[in-house]
C-alpha cells in the first residue's frame, strides 16, 4: 500500500499534517510524507493508520493524497 501526493493539487490546507503529522509533514511549500504504510508481503498492516489515510484521501480538499494498493 502506497500514500500518492499531488504537489500540484495542494493547496496546504493543513488537514494531512493535522490528522497524522506522524506521516504528514509541512517541509518548505510541500507536503513530505516520512512514514511507510506497509501491506507488503509479510508487513503488519496497522488497520487505524490506514483508516486514518482513508479519511485524509477523502477528506483533501483538492484530492492530492491517493492511497493505492
Ligand atoms: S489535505 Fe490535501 S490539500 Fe491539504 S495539505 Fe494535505 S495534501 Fe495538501
Amino acid at each position: 500500500m502506497k500514500i500518492l501526493y499531488d504537489k500540484k493539487k495542494c493547496i496546504r490546507c493543513g488537514l494531512c499534517t493535522s490528522l497524522r503529522s506522524d506521516v504528514f509533514v509541512l517541509s518548505g511549500d510541500d507536503i513530505e510524507i516520512i512514514k511507510k504504510v506497509g501491506g507488503q508481503t509479510g508487513e503488519k498492516v496497522d488497520e487505524k493508520l490506514i483508516n486514518d489515510l482513508r479519511m485524509i484521501e477523502a477528506g483533501c480538499p483538492v484530492e492530492a493524497i491517493k492511497i493505492v494498493e
